[in-house]
């Protein structure tokens, strides 16, 4: 299990809410914000710009910052939880209008179960290990130090069939860390067309959903997404190895549906190839050119 001291994501007390106000001054990212519209104030707090700082539980004693890690989701729109309020003259909260509509995730398994399920899941849709290229579009590196303590002694993930490996021709996943870089949005394009279909792709860290600290600007694109298509977002800065296999299991639960949609548009037009043909002309099935960039030429 995750240690109990180890820093996860804040959780609200939202029936209890009295101000908004200094929570979101406080937060360095932009995570917490809020908007006052006709005497209803709604507050937003998006997890994938959150830090785990917690700088806001130290100053609003309805946060409190947890060891809960396991905050991946599928649709980026899953990491933002919004609640309303009515307000008070004062700009303090009245009562709550709209309560949030994600609950906090509940703590999971060991990790021998959690690695035990991907090294299952991995065997029934692959009939072999899971391949993971990894690539660092513009990482302060803070999350690859978390992705190579997962082939250290503690979690040691080549037992559950999860290798990384260096070409992207042989990989099954792509996990993505960083605000893109402008310097390496051509990289990543290339890199994302070079992986046979169906591929999956898993932006990792605050930086790789939403730009994190670094946002949009003249040296980035900010998140993943902005560049290539998302399975899955790991939030946290970084998000440590516990949270990285849990994003892993749940983007992997994603292939069969990807398998099948592939399948469907190839036999739609015509090409008659199954989910694992080879790449043809330098490009693997299937790739959806539209979504990359004018004058892109494959590796
Ligand atoms: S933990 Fe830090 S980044 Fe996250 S909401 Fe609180 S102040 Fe913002
Ligand atoms: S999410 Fe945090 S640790 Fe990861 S690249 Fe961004 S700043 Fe660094």
């Amino acid at each position: 299990m995750i240690a109990a001291r180890a820093r996860g994501r804040p959780e609200i007390e939202w029936a209890n809410w009295k101000d908004a106000r200094p929570a979101a001054a406080a937060c360095p990212t932009g995570a917490i914000s809020y908007q006052d519209e006709n005497g209803r104030r709604t507050v937003r707090i998006d997890l994938a710009k959150c830090t785990f700082c917690g700088l806001c539980a130290d100053v609003d004693e309805a946060i409190r910052m947890t060891s809960v890690c396991e905050c991946a989701t599928r649709r980026r729109e899953d990491l933002e939880t919004r609640a309303v309020y009515n307000l008070h003259p004062d700009g303090s909260h009245g009562g709550m209008i709209s309560p949030p509509a994600h609950a906090t995730p509940a703590q999971s398994e060991s990790l021998e179960v959690l690695g035990q399920k991907i090294k299952e899941r991995a065997k029934e849709m692959f009939g072999r290990s899971l391949h993971i290229r990894q690539v660092d579009a513009g990482s302060c590196n803070g999350c690859e130090m978390e992705i190579v303590s997962l082939n250290g002694p503690v979690y040691d993930i080549e037992r559950f069939g999860i290798h990384f490996v260096a070409s992207p021709r042989h990989a099954d996943l792509l996990l993505v860390t960083g605000p893109v870089t402008r310097n390496m949005e051509l990289a990543l394009k290339r890199t994302y067309a070079a992986v046979p279909e169906p591929r999956l792709v898993v932006a990792v860290g605050a930086c790789g959903c939403s730009g994190g600290i670094f946002g949009v600007n003249y040296a980035t694109r900010g998140a993943v997404d902005a560049v290539i298509p998302v399975d899955v977002y790991i939030p946290g800065c970084p998000p440590n190895p516990w949270a990285l296999l849990h994003g892993i299991l749940l983007a992997m639960g994603r292939w069969p549906e990807k398998a099948d949609r592939g399948r469907q548009e190839r036999e739609t037009a015509g090409a008659g190839a199954d989910a694992f043909s080879p790449p043809r002309n330098g490009l693997p099935s299937g790739c959806a050119r539209s979504k990359l960039a004018p004058g892109f030429r494959p590796v």
